[in-house]
């Protein structure tokens, strides 16, 4: 799971380096001479030269003044310039969607939300992404030309590598619907689409735990989902499923019903669904995740304790997974997550019983940081790393 991505993570010697191999050097904003980058990467100074001119022309990087030099004239300095390109990033859930327009360095230029049932299929919801991006565009001051792409999360399982739904359990008629394909026929631009868990790990990752390469993002609602970040990418996994924590079993569930067939999933007891059932079965009426978290901001003992024991639940498919996988962090985001601490204390208490002590030494398990805007500044940011990925990045000078 690490070979290839690791391998293409590092500026490789023995590949021809190109503009994309500077670009990822200039990515951390440092402004750099053509000297330092010629010997950083290894390249001749004339090759990195005519880098530079490619990715000064596309705007990609910009002219950031003059070092201090010991004599003659000091050598000019280049840094990246993350305006010079912006992504659109949709984040479309069951019955709500945010739309995002950001820059390279994913700061949020202009957004906007809408309540949407993805219910209404394919062509509405998608006709609704195309203007309202273009809105979110002319709010931003920016037009079509500057756009790198469009990023696209859904609330369901994705084949990434096509951009098409998969037997997606709540959105009739996107079964199999080439998502790109109709995106990019109205916004000519490439179009990537990932599930909602897996873009908001990567929103989560980007904008506030770049520096942890191994992440689990656990997405706690009325469904349980956890998006993984290894070697600082998202692994999806052979088919796409990777993290699809909820359909595992858990001891406390015993023969309790799962929607996918099969009985003692972790669903089945710690989504938002089964808390709120479970709560009106003991007479205090919930009917979703939503409820729940009102119920329990509102001081409700059982609903805290529905919550609490929800995050023990899950604690114990993560303390295999950390096991496993061995995360430096574990984010827990997602509607439940909004009560307090109540769903991430369970999680811990759990984690650090039963997981191995050389995981869990330096294992900190937090709250999700990036909000309510996570999903769709991820959905972008899959545009921005599919991009600025060394072997691709000459797309993007124009
Ligand atoms: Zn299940």
């Amino acid at each position: 799971m690490t070979d290839d991505s690791s391998a293409s993570r590092r500026p490789a010697a023995s590949a021809p380096a190109g503009a994309g191999t500077l670009l990822q050097l200039l990515r951390d904003g440092t402004p750099r001479t053509r000297s330092e980058l010629a010997s950083l990467t290894g390249l001749a100074r004339s090759t990195v030269t005519g880098r530079v001119e490619a990715l000064l022309t596309s705007g990609l990087i910009a002219p950031s003044g003059e070092t201090a030099s010991t004599g003659g004239r000091p050598p000019a300095t280049f840094a990246f310039n993350p305006s010079a390109r912006i992504v659109l990033g949709a984040d479309l859930g069951a019955t709500h969607a945010r739309l995002a327009v950001i820059d390279l360095a994913g700061t949020v230029l202009a957004e906007g939300d809408a309540d949407l049932d993805i219910a209404l299929g394919p062509e509405t919801v998608l006709d609704w992404v195309v203007e309202g991006g273009r809105k979110l565009l002319d709010e931003a001051g920016r037009s079509e030309a500057d756009l790198l792409g469009i990023g696209v999360g859904l609330p369901g399982p994705v084949e990434h590598s096509t951009g098409r739904a998969v037997n997606p359990p709540i959105m009739p008629g996107w079964d199999g619907f080439d998502v790109p394909e109709y995106v990019s026929r109205r916004i000519a631009v490439p179009v990537l689409v990932d599930n909602d868990v897996n873009i908001m790990a990567l929103g989560e990752h980007f904008a506030a735990w770049p520096d942890s390469e191994h992440l689990l993002f656990i997405k706690a609602a009325t469904g349980i989902g956890c998006g993984i970040i290894a070697g600082g990418r998202v692994y999806r996994g052979a088919q796409g499923a990777a993290g699809d924590m909820g359909h595992i079993k858990v001891a406390g569930a015993g023969e309790a019903h799962c929607r996918c067939g099969n009985t003692g999933c972790l669903e089945a007891v710690a989504s938002g669904a089964a808390i709120a059932a479970k709560l009106t079965e003991q007479g205090v009426a919930a009917r979703g995740s939503l409820d729940v978290v009102e119920l329990a901001r509102s001081g409700s003992v059982p609903a805290l304790r529905g919550i609490r024991q929800a995050g023990r639940d899950i604690g114990e498919v993560l303390a295999g997974a950390v096991n496993f996988f061995n995360p430096s962090i574990i984010v827990i985001g997602g509607s439940l997550a909004l009560a307090g601490d109540h769903l991430i204390a369970g999680v811990r208490e759990v984690i650090y019983q039963r997981s191995l002590p050389l995981a869990t030494r330096h294992l900190r398990i937090a709250a999700a940081r990036t909000g309510e805007t996570g999903g769709a500044i991820g959905a972008g940011v899959m545009v921005i790393e599919h991009a600025r990925a060394p072997e691709r990045v000459d797309a993007l000078l124009r």
